[in-house]
């Protein structure tokens, strides 16, 4: 019989148990392995029975048991212990409290998703798990923030394989009672309530989850509540499901309702208001609009507002591909946000301009959610360097005239959170380990990898419809002494999930070597909506379910966060082979070289940045090795040729390289791979500093919120409205400033020298002070281009004017410090203390084409 309704009773736990509770409740111990050892020790069969989930463990210990420990002193003991460390870690002074400047009170990170554990499956990839790893390591260096995001009450889908291989996808139902999350409440003690207005009079509630995670506390809202109509009550139903009205309400209750919950949650417990905002991928970027219209129902001004707002706000942008980009209908976002739905009081044609594609080739009729987020935060950033520099190129439609390494978003290189993603067996290491103990920690954890894939896989395989007495043959899968490969990630068709299988003979005799063999452990979920991922995926299932192979690669179904777990410190080898440049970070090679697992992967990403040989391989890629466009177009035959070749690449690095240098036994008598083991040494020692979140943190908290934080405290709203009132001046006035004349007299061409230059500006209505006039000079090329990289800006005085035409002289050495082809040119731009970037507004004038030739003639007459 089904039940008409499920809810979940609370076990009451007698009172000397009761910390264990509040152990459960704060997710601290998702990282915390004595924690976590306490609540295997409560029953270690309901410990596995729960997956390892304490919330779920204290709900089903039978109260005999619960009663039992109640007496056991020493399990008190032990509970007082991890209790009370609990409580060090929640209240101590850390880096932040020790930090100096005048660091922000505090700071919300909005995200569309958060991976924390899987017992809150709340994720779907990389984005999620990366935000996941900024709470924790915030929590972990004591700095403020708030975490933002949705309850999903389906989460993500879990994935399965049907007999032929096909994904299958299934929706769990989450009780978040039986979740660690707690329900946030108003004084009276009511559920607090966060309501958003929409068209046709309809209203979309939410309630506020809060879930603890260490000191930083996440509030997920959840549209899921009685008062709601039906189609209001699914709009927190799954993770990127649905349409884009869906995704729209999705993100307006992300955004709007967020900066709501933050404020009742500030109101409810004290804690401080945010300062900054930071939005985490363009999906939340409607907080901005939120905090515009919280100003200006204060009577301040939307202008005014939007720049006391864009001090405050921080932009990571996490995909290199347009395509990746949420866009909405411009009738979609103005039916939800004008006058009769959510935003009153906000001028909708001023939010329709934010979110406008105004470059070339734009789409006139589309909202763009990154370019909303770029428009409404001071700062912005990618996460690798690589991304970054992808990013001011696929952006710098948005600051023509700029040269592309102007473009104002910087790079913060994404990071892991250690203790999450460092096995227990790692860590115990001691510094300075040997080799031989070195290589038996790798072989223990290969060896942990084989029977977690020999168990998943024979789950898959009934699952599918097998028989128990068919499957003897799971016994033989993987062996522990063999070189193992991993490779796990969602299947978009840039990350090439195929591309081992290009040359299957060749692949094959990999696996199958006689005494050099390989194995391959492979997993991924490709979005529900993506046949063509589900294709990729069958190709491979149907390629490892060949008896021939079978013992030697799997694909194992249901990647997540518990999976990754095992498979990243399992494998000797992590293998990454997107199409360059368009994974924007990855991490989960960053979580594999933490505890000692090599990176073999295409120069993408992180591993652009940190690769050394001594920490692995770096796949030769048939790019031309700059970002852009350039030849990884869309052009299917382009793509099947760089394909093959790095097929190739990819195939003779294993054959000639890395299984020889694992295989390699003893060149000294050792009977140990010595270079293999110094190469995990090194990559342990080494790169896995690097690759921390705490790292990654410290540099938001110092490149980005700080600064943040300081533009927001100096932008009130009278500094905001003299901001806005010299913007709009200076964007009135722009059209008639213009470069008249350009003249250099230079003593001697030659290293040392400098060129005296004097240059005629007209500023129409605009002062000096409005502007600063450079001189841009550096090497150029066969074009005559400057290399923006390495060009020097050199600001000219200004000496007379402005003479009858209204027009001002400027003068100033360019010193000749380099030799070779070297160039200048001058240029306008707009300049006031408080923006972040000369290129800020957008705005430049350039000399006009023909005055080079007017130059040129004018020096040769002289
Ligand atoms: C780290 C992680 C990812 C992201 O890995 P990429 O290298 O960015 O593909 C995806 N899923 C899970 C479960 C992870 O732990």
């Amino acid at each position: 019989m089904k039940a008409i309704r499920r809810f979940s009773v609370r076990p009451v736990l007698p009172e000397p148990l009761r910390p264990l509770g509040d152990l459960a409740h704060n997710l601290r111990w998702s990282w915390h392995t004595e924690t976590r050892e306490l609540f295997r020790s409560v029953d270690p069969d309901g410990w596995r029975a729960a997956a390892g989930d304490p919330v779920r463990l204290l709900g089903a210990v039978p109260a005999g048991r619960l009663r039992e420990l109640a007496q056991d002193r020493g399990f008190l003991r032990r509970l007082a212990v991890v209790a009370g460390d609990l409580q060090d870690y929640l209240t101590e002074p850390r880096w932040y409290q020790r930090a100096e400047g005048e660091l922000p009170a505090a700071i919300a990170y909005f995200s569309p998703e958060f991976g924390i554990t899987a017992a809150l499956p709340q994720y779907s990839g990389g984005l999620g798990i990366l935000a996941g790893d900024h709470l924790k390591a915030a929590s972990d260096l004591g700095v403020p923030l708030i975490g933002v995001g949705l309850l999903y009450r389906h989460g993500y889908f879990r994935q399965s394989l049907s007999r032929d291989g096909w994904q299958q996808e299934h929706y769990p139902v989450l009780d978040p009672n039986e979740m660690p999350l707690e329900l946030l409440r108003e004084p009276g003690g009511a559920p607090t309530r966060v309501e958003l207005r929409l068209p046709g009079g309809r209203t979309l509630r939410a309630h506020v989850w809060r879930a603890r995670v260490g000191r930083v506390p996440l509030l997920l809202l959840d549209s899921d509540v009685e008062e709601n109509a039906p189609r209001e009550r699914d709009v927190t139903d799954r993770l990127y499901g649905g349409g884009s009205e869906h995704r729209l309400l999705q993100e307006m209750l992300l955004g709007i309702g967020g900066v709501r919950a933050v404020r009742a949650y500030c109101r409810v417990t004290g804690h401080p208001d945010p300062e900054v905002f930071h939005t985490n991928e363009g999906h939340a970027g409607f907080l901005g609009l939120e905090r515009i219209r919280e100003l200006s129902e204060r009577g301040v001004p939307f202008d005014t507002a939007l720049e006391a707002v864009r001090a405050g706000t921080v932009f990571t942008t996490h995909t290199p591909v347009p395509a990746g980009i949420d866009r909405f209908d411009r009738d979609l976002v103005a039916r939800h946000l004008g006058d009769d739905g959510e935003l009153p009081g906000v001028d909708v044609e001023r939010v329709l301009r934010l979110g406008t594609e105004t470059y070339p080739g734009g789409a006139p009729d589309l909202f763009n959610m990154a370019v909303m987020g770029l428009r409404l935060a001071q700062r912005a950033n990618g996460v690798s360097t690589l991304h970054g520099a992808v990013s001011r190129e696929m952006f710098s439609g948005l600051w023509p005239g700029f040269d592309t390494t102007e473009v104002p978003i910087a790079s913060v290189t994404n990071g892991v959170h250690a203790p999450t993603w460092t096995a227990d067996e790692v860590r115990a290491l001691r510094d300075d380990p040997g080799d031989a103990e070195l290589w038996e920690l790798r072989r223990t954890l290969r060896e942990h990898l084989v029977h977690e894939v020999r168990r998943r896989l024979y789950a898959s395989w009934r699952q599918r419809g097998a028989s128990h007495a068919e499957l003897g043959w799971i016994d033989g899968v993987l062996d522990p002494e063999v070189l193992t490969v991993g490779f796990a990630r969602r299947v978009p068709s840039y990350k090439r999930l195929t591309l081992m299988l290009r040359d299957r003979e060749r692949f094959t005799d990999l696996l199958l070597h006689p005494s050099r063999p390989v194995q391959f452990v492979v997993a991924g979920k490709a979005h529900p909506a993506d046949d063509g991922g589900k294709r990729l995926i069958q190709e491979l299932v149907r390629f490892a379910d060949d008896p021939r192979v079978r013992h030697r690669i799997v694909f194992l179904p249901d990647y997540g966060m518990g999976m990754a777990q095992r498979l990243y410190t399992g494998c000797d080898v992590w293998l990454n082979n997107p199409l360059r440049p368009l994974e924007a970070c990855g991490t989960s090679g960053m979580k594999a070289a933490l505890n000692g697992c090599l990176n073999l992967s295409v120069l993408d990403g992180w591993w652009d940045e940190w690769y050394e040989p001594d920490f692995g391989w770096a796949i030769p890629t048939a790019d031309d090795g700059t970002v852009g466009d350039g030849p990884l177009g869309d052009d299917p035959e382009n793509r099947e040729r760089r394909d093959a070749i790095e097929a190739a690449a990819l195939y003779e690095l294993l054959e000639e390289h890395v299984a020889p240098c694992f295989y390699d036994r003893g060149v000294t008598g050792s009977g140990l791979p010595e270079r293999w083991i110094e190469m995990v040494r090194q990559t342990l020692g080494r790169l896995g500093p690097k690759v921390l979140a705490d790292r990654m943190v410290r540099e938001y908290v110092e490149r980005l919120y700080t600064p943040a934080a300081r533009a927001h405290r100096t932008l009130d709203v009278p500094t905001a409205g003299r901001l806005a009132e010299w913007k709009a001046r200076v964007r009135a006035g722009w059209p008639h400033v213009a470069i008249d004349h350009v003249e250099s007299v230079c003593e001697s061409v030659e290293l040392g020298g400098s060129l005296a230059l004097r240059v005629r500006v007209a500023l129409g209505g605009l002062e000096p002070g409005d502007v600063e006039v450079q001189a841009v000079a550096g090497r150029v090329d066969e074009s005559d281009s400057i290399a923006g990289a390495d060009a020097v800006r050199v600001p000219l005085k200004v000496s007379d004017g402005p003479d009858e035409n209204g027009s001002w002289l400027y003068e100033g050495p360019l010193a000749l410090d380099r030799t070779g082809s070297f160039g200048y040119t001058v240029r306008v731009l707009p300049a006031h203390p408080l923006l972040a970037s000369p290129a800020e507004l957008g705005l430049v004038a350039l000399p006009p084409d023909d005055l080079g030739a007017r130059e040129a003639a004018g020096v040769l007459m002289r």
